[in-house]
């Protein structure tokens, strides 16, 4: 409270009495169900920082502790301007927004490639532990081997043999942040075969789905098939992806294999059904393999449409959930979040400032010196309130 209004409001009571306020020992009190000491500017002040700075408790609280013994004008407001400029605090605040989704735009068979790492899984005699997958976007057709470890040379080699020399060089391979992906020798090799390398942060956060999916469907079918022989599961992994490709996918309507090379591959069981083929009958099987190729281009447009219309209708109810980015400007200060290696690790650094705004909800930073710092996705930025330029309260 204002000192002046203090005295004058001391001299009041003095002078006529009150019901609600009394004078002890020179200090005045107000009855709010209880008696509570009223202060006077700015012993609020200490008081704020005494109850909070105990445990960093929040707004709330705070206030209630205080509000057991004091009262004030303002109080609320006080509080929480303290605790919102409180520097522990916002460290160890994370950003709640999250990007908006953007979907991958679909292109044609084997030109966007995602890659992805399973494991560790139980240790196979080869000393396999991990699966490192690959799925087109396009047919869905998925590859995976079994590797030793998650790291590039393994990954890198994986891209050379298996996608590359089969199916050509994608246009573009999506990851995630990956220890393999992120390397100095994977970005060379991958500016040397000129595909383009996405990570997941990079304002496509649900790029990767697919890839998740399709590995939880791989640990399923290997959990289920193989019971108690876990370390055997290389011996079969091949087995399930034969199944994954010759099954209808959700997203394009088709199965990989129907869209890769316009038929059905065959299963084991299949030849229990099939009559064998005789010479009059190649020509009818190869007029009907002629149209299966025929169909192949249009099936694979019309696989591409169906994913658009999956990916607008996922796009909408993503957009709908999250909270809204916040959005940054130029010249603002932030504090980064970043992932803690411990529980009790502070998780945020800086403050840093807004150096760029870029594309897809991205921002350059710098240092408060004006030293160019690092690129960052959105979402891991808060404001940073300066408890200095607090109006309100000032320790
Ligand atoms: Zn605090």
């Amino acid at each position: 409270m204002d000192p002046e209004r203090y005295e004058q409001l001391k001299q009041e009571i003095i002078a006529k009495g009150s019901n609600t306020y009394k004078i002890i020992n020179n200090n005045l009190f107000v009855k709010h169900v209880i008696w509570k000491r009223v202060i006077k500017d700015p012993e609020h002040k200490r008081i704020i920082r005494d109850v909070h700075d105990l445990a960093h408790s929040g707004k709330r609280r705070t206030l209630d502790k205080i509000k057991e013994l004091y009262w004030w004008p303002g109080m609320m407001n006080h509080v929480a301007d303290y605790i919102e400029s409180c520097d522990s605090c916002q460290r160890d605040t994370k950003p709640k927004h999250q990007n908006p989704l953007n979907p991958i735009p679909i292109s044609g068979p084997w030109e966007i490639v995602g890659i992805d790492h399973v494991g560790p899984l139980p240790k196979s005699k080869e000393g396999y532990q991990y699966i490192i997958v690959a799925q087109d976007y396009l047919t869905k057709w998925p590859i995976a081997e079994p590797t030793k470890t998650t790291n590039q040379d393994e990954a890198i080699k994986f891209v050379r043999d298996r996608i590359m020399a089969v199916h050509g060089s994608p246009k573009q391979i999506i990851t995630d942040q990956g220890a393999a992906f992120i390397r100095h020798h994977w970005d060379q090799m991958m500016e040397l075969w000129k595909i383009k390398h996405v990570t997941t942060t990079a304002g496509h956060p649900q790029a990767n789905d697919q890839v998740e999916r399709l590995n939880q469907t791989i640990v399923k079918g290997l959990r289920r098939t193989l019971k108690s022989r876990k370390e055997c599961w290389p011996d079969i992994l091949q087995l399930i992806l034969m199944d994954y490709r010759a099954l209808i996918q959700d997203t394009t309507g088709y199965s990989p294999s129907q869209l890769l090379y316009g038929k059905q591959i065959r299963l084991p069981i299949e030849s229990d059904f099939e009559a064998r083929e005789t010479e009059e009958d190649w020509d009818k099987t190869l007029k009907k393999r002629i149209a299966q190729l025929d169909l192949i281009e249009p099936n694979q447009v019309k696989a591409a449409e169906n994913i658009k219309a999956k990916q607008a209708k996922m796009k909408a109810r993503y957009d709908k959930r999250i909270k809204q980015t916040v959005k940054f400007q130029v010249g603002e200060q932030v504090l980064l979040y970043g992932p803690k290696r411990t529980k009790l690790e502070t998780t945020a650094t800086g403050p840093f400032r807004i150096r760029k705004a870029n594309k897809y909800n991205s921002y350059e930073l710098e240092l408060l010196n004006g030293t160019p710092y690092l690129t960052v996705t959105g979402t891991r930025l808060r404001h940073y309130k300066d408890r200095s330029g607090n109006v309100h309260v000032d320790i």
